[in-house]
């Protein structure tokens, strides 16, 4: 079976801060990469580039499962 390392980050917390506000919504990595449009805590939404955060969570998914392909376990 060959290691993959998809979704290792998706547990990861990730902060977003309110432009209208000031709170901070705590998220997830795997919950931004799904949506474009999150909710501060207040309601207001808070857009962000969820594309371009999947895409770059993907590169690093692929770095650590070609890392962890060197290795046996
Ligand atoms: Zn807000």
């Amino acid at each position: 079976m060959k290691p993959s390392a998809e979704g290792f980050m998706d547990a990861k917390a990730m902060e977003f801060p309110c432009d209208t506000c000031g709170a901070v919504l705590h998220s997830t990595v795997g919950e931004a990469r799904r949506s474009s449009t999150l909710e501060c805590p207040n309601g207001h939404p808070i857009e962000h580039d969820a594309e371009e955060l999947d895409a770059s969570i993907r590169r690093a998914e692929q770095r650590v499962g070609n890392i962890m392909s060197r290795f046996t376990f």
